[in-house]
């Protein structure tokens, strides 16, 4: 009967691991728990690049819990560890919650074995869509819940909570944030409902999206190897093309809209900077 329990145990537990985009095997980057020491310096681009010097999130803080600490990607450019105390310490004051934040990078950056091409050099997190009472016990496998109906083109009821709405609001107006990545009915349903649309600039429409938002850094001063991208075009960006973001994903799903037939196009193969090879090999400490 035990030896049944037990067989049974493994075949749910394998059963729910094999669901998981997470059963993937690790990379080099991913093998690397431990952050180098020295100054913290991102090199290379968001989706192509490491970190040196990696600061890690506490597990909790004023204003927020990390999520999915099991993954080891907790670690960041100082910056950033400092802009999720910054924007938790306004979420609770001004509503009383607390955020769940998802991933952020690897001990040393790098690509990861799942789940993201970017968050690569410490300047990206992820925050969830939902914020919860700040005395509330959090389930640390908790799942993200969307909040839009892609194929209705809308928020589902009861909107973005307002938590959610004023954490956009403070990260667009923040400083060191370079852009905000939302699905793009998101963005749609702030530019019908604020009054004011020239802060909704940083939000950026892209595919997924819907149960968390994505917050991305500009490279801090004094770090000559990291890459900036361009920063988002003039304007609310509350336009024909963002509607048709909308719309596209709407018909995809549906079948009105047929998916682009893939051009075989020769992607380069990504080179990493150099400097990276430091991190990558090295179990000495960087500087
Ligand atoms: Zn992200």
């Amino acid at each position: 009967m035990r030896k049944y329990i037990l067989a049974l145990g493994a075949l749910i537990a394998c059963q729910s691991y094999a669901h998981t985009p997470e059963n993937k095997p690790h990379n080099t980057w991913s093998k690397l728990t431990t952050p180098t020491q020295g100054e913290a310096e991102p090199i290379g681009s968001y989706s192509n690049g490491c970190l040196s010097g990696a600061k890690s999130l506490s597990a909790t803080g004023v204003g927020y819990v990390d999520m999915r600490r099991y993954r080891g990607r907790y670690y960041g450019h100082p910056k950033l560890i400092n802009f999720i105390h910054q924007l938790g310490e306004n979420t609770d004051k001004l509503h009383g919650k607390k955020h769940l934040i998802g991933d952020l990078s690897q001990a040393r950056g790098g690509k990861m074995n799942f789940g993201h091409s970017s968050h690569q050099v410490g300047l990206d997190v992820d925050v969830w869509m939902q914020t919860v009472d700040k005395n509330a016990e959090i389930n640390p496998m908790r799942d993200m819940q969307t909040i839009v109906d892609k194929v209705g083109m809308r928020i589902v009821d009861g909107g973005i909570d307002k938590a959610t709405r004023d954490a956009l609001y403070f990260s667009a107006n923040h400083n060191d944030v370079a852009r905000i990545f939302v699905n793009p009915v998101v963005k749609w349903n702030l530019c019908q409902t604020e009054q004011n649309t020239q802060w909704l600039q940083k939000l950026r429409p892209w595919w997924g999206h819907d149960q968390h938002f994505h917050v991305r850094l500009t490279c801090p001063e004094n770090a000559p190897n990291c890459k900036n991208q361009n920063p988002p075009p003039q304007g609310d960006g509350c336009n024909a093309d963002l509607y048709n973001w909308v719309d596209e994903q709407s018909g995809l799903i549906t079948g009105r809209i047929k998916p682009k037939a893939k051009t075989a196009k020769k992607r380069k193969p990504k080179v990493l900077p150099y400097q990276c090879n430091y991190l990558k090999y090295s179990i000495i400490p960087f500087d």
